[in-house]
């Protein structure tokens, strides 16, 4: 019955997206590039900005210096920092007000996932009404405040999607706003500004970009395009991910991986994340595991639940990534592409348990992810049993 739904509801999906489009998007990249963000948001006539970031990244002068830019071509500049990781319906209302208080006219996002996220909820809300009203697909009919995206991480790609994550504030469960005026107008892939991440964070949003671009390939909604810019983003990620961990100020991997999580969300736009994903956020939201973390240690236990039944795709990656001989079989092929992607979790210092996981909790969390499983095109719908062995798999021994 459960996977019926599943196939009902995501052929559904499926329709609605093949007579939607996706706007176009100015995209700059390299070195240096969101000083050209500034000047094109300037040379569109924006005048009063508001730009939403964190206090990490006040701290460490990235939004003084992106300020400046915006001021030297001609912006007058409020900055708003309140956001913190997995951010709510409430936080973007208070962001509101300053948005409101300042009358800004444009909106840039400076940072990870996160403040993309608010920044998106926050340009929609200003113009349809309350943040806990718009989720779900096409309730933001007014087109929101213009949004501009500088992303600090290179994980969630959210600069390239058409949906911003957003908790309720009391039960932390995530709510999804959908809809294609939530894209950003343009974005900068500043790979500079992608130096003063951590080795942890810098690993836990690759592996956030690795899930995306894993769950696009093998969405049954994916079609030619999506699995090239998906497989794609698989291979930068194998080739640079352990530098970028490693060699922090490595510009070259940090560039290399912006572009690979740039890819890999703007192939969830229609190929859509998966079972990964579905219990990853149950993770979140009852522990506060950081999503990238929770992406992490649920993606090789789902990647055996689908071994049977996706050994072709599977072992297409393997060879996108170079893990296997000419004589293997397909089904030796989608092993390796299993190990490799554990031994890379491995490499990059990310666990594959999770301490605060507690054997109690795992049957609600089952059903949580299996009922957000159903809105997945998922390749193969695991079974409430099967969720649930996952899970096992993840209590620290
Ligand atoms: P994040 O934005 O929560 O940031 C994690 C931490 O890294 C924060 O403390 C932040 O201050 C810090 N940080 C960010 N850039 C830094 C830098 N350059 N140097 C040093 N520290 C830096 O993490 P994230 O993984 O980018 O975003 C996670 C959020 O994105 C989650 O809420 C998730 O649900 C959401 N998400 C959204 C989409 C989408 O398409 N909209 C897709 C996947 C995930």
């Amino acid at each position: 019955m459960q996977r019926l739904l599943n196939k009902v509801f995501t052929g559904l999906m499926g329709l609605v997206f093949r007579f939607s489009s996706i706007p176009s998007q100015i995209v700059f990249a390299g070195p240096g590039c969101a000083e050209q963000l500034a000047k094109h948001v300037a040379r569109l006539g924006y005048q009063r900005v508001l730009v939403v970031t964190d206090r990490v990244l006040v701290d460490l002068g990235l939004a003084a210096g992106f300020r400046a830019s915006l001021e030297a071509a001609g912006c007058e500049v409020q900055i708003h920092d309140g956001i913190l990781p997995d951010p709510t319906d409430l936080a973007v209302e208070a962001c509101l007000d300053t948005l409101r208080a300042q009358d800004s006219d444009a909106i840039v996002a400076l940072g990870g996932g996160s403040v993309i996220d608010a920044a998106k909820a926050m340009a929609a809300s200003a113009t349809n009404g309350p943040v806990s009203q718009l989720a779900g697909f096409g309730k933001v009919k007014n087109n929101p405040i213009p949004l501009f995206a500088v992303p600090t991480t290179a994980g969630t790609g959210s600069e390239a999607t058409i949906v911003a994550v957003i908790s309720d504030a009391e039960t932390h469960k995530k709510q999804f706003i959908l809809g294609a005026n939530l894209l950003p107008g343009a974005v900068a892939l500043d790979p500079a500004l992608q130096l003063s991440m951590p080795a942890s964070v810098t690993a836990a949003t690759g592996a956030d970009a690795l899930t995306h671009a894993i769950e696009a390939y093998l969405s049954r909604l994916a079609n030619d395009d999506i699995r090239r810019s998906a497989a794609a983003a698989v291979q930068t990620i194998f080739h640079y991910l352990p530098a970028a961990c490693s060699v922090g100020d490595d510009i070259d991997a940090r560039e290399a991986m912006a572009l690979a999580a740039y890819q890999a969300g703007a192939a969830l736009n229609q190929g859509s994340v998966g079972t990964v994903h579905a219990i990853a956020h149950q993770l979140g939201a009852r522990y506060g595991t950081p999503h990238g973390v929770a992406n992490a240690v649920v993606l090789p236990p789902v990647l055996d639940c689908y071994l049977p039944s996706q050994a072709v795709p599977l072992a297409l990656l393997a060879a996108k990534i170079g893990v296997c001989e000419a004589s293997d079989s397909e089904s030796e092929r989608a092993l390796k592409f299993i190990a490799a992607v554990r031994d890379l979790l491995r490499d990059v210092g990310l666990a594959s348990a999770l301490p605060d996981l507690n054997q109690s909790d795992i049957n609600a969390l089952a059903v949580d992810a299996e009922a957000e499983c159903r809105q997945y095109p998922v390749p193969y719908f695991l079974s409430r049993d099967e969720l649930e062995s996952v899970l096992e798999t993840l209590i620290d021994a």
